[in-house]
């Protein structure tokens, strides 16, 4: 018996997202899911509210988080599940990972600036609203003032990496990353691989194979931005090194307007299999720590 759709990949106001865990909960149930991933960057602040919610839904909520590691010339970044929100080690890191955004975040404001854009950084700091500001933010506010003629145009003239107010932040690498969502008890999967913008899908089995010796679990081979073709080679890659598949929509409610939650972009279909998988290992790697 089917259980239904799950969506193991979204963002909410607690960090880029611009539904608040509770609205993007009422639109999962309205999408027919029956579990949903809360996966903010750098924060799992959005997590208690999205319990809450998950509840008055009737929707499991799985505990997440995204984490960007350093990695280029693409873009790495590190899905963590069943991670305990209360793990010290873990909330240390995310403190330092946000304090990384305080430094370079003023510092794309001065860019922007330099290139003749007159935003404040507290403007953007108030569009925000939360603890974790992002070039998402960024992105709205050039589209409001004009500069830019949509989120994507932003990412494209000014932010994306490579672009003209574009600014590194520090990161963790990626066996640190890996590491950090292990030691706070959950699995840790290789988010959306495209963006990693290798030339081949052989590349991208090289890299998977060397996270794989680092403890990666998984791969999001059922990504919303995948090709059809991509979602079966990235699903087979996994499974040849022994690790899980899993898929999300990577909702971003209005920062992303092209991408539903669960459905993506209209052809996405993540089972609900996949995530009793996911479960299992994070059980096992628990089991594991224990008898260490
Ligand atoms: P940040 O965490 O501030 O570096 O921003 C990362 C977020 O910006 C990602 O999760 C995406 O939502 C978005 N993003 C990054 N690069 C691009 C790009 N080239 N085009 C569109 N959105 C992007
Ligand atoms: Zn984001
Ligand atoms: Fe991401
Ligand atoms: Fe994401």
């Amino acid at each position: 018996m089917s259980q239904g759709l799950i969506d193991l990949h979204s963002h909410t106001t607690h960090s880029d997202g611009s539904a608040t865990p509770r609205e993007l909960l009422a639109q999962a149930h309205a999408a027919g899911a029956s579990a949903v991933a809360i996966t903010d960057h750098d924060t799992v602040t959005g997590l208690k509210e999205g319990r809450l919610a998950a509840a008055e839904f009737d929707i499991e909520l799985i505990d997440g988080i995204e984490i960007s590691a350093e990695y280029s010339p693409g873009t790495m970044h590190v899905l963590g599940y069943f991670i305990n929100t209360e793990s010290v080690s873990l909330n240390a890191a995310l403190v330092g990972l946000r304090e990384a955004r305080e430094r370079r975040n003023p510092q794309i404001a001065e860019r922007l600036q330099s290139l003749g854009v007159s935003i404040a950084y507290e403007e953007v700091e108030r569009l925000a609203g939360n603890e974790v500001v992002g070039r998402p933010h960024f992105a709205r506010l050039l589209v409001e003032r004009g500069y830019a003629a949509s989120i994507q145009d932003a990412f494209d003239q000014f932010l994306g990496k490579g672009a003209a107010a574009y600014v590194e932040k520090a990161r963790l690498s990626p066996a640190a990353s890996i590491a950090l969502i292990h030691e706070a008890g959950g699995v840790a999967v290789l988010a959306h691989p495209y963006q990693l913008k290798l030339a081949s899908l052989e590349e991208a089995e090289q890299l998977v194979v060397e996270l794989a010796a680092l403890g990666l679990d998984g791969v999001e081979a059922v990504y919303s931005r995948h090709s059809q073709a991509e979602r079966d080679a990235y699903a087979r890659m996994a499974r040849r090194h022994g690790l899980l598949v899993t898929g999300g929509s990577d909702y971003h409610g209005t920062y992303k307007p092209d991408i539903a939650i669960v459905r993506g972009k209209g052809d996405l279909a993540v089972p609900y299999e996949l995530l009793n998988e996911l479960r299992q290992r994070a059980t096992a790697r628990r089991q594991a720590a224990k008898g260490n």
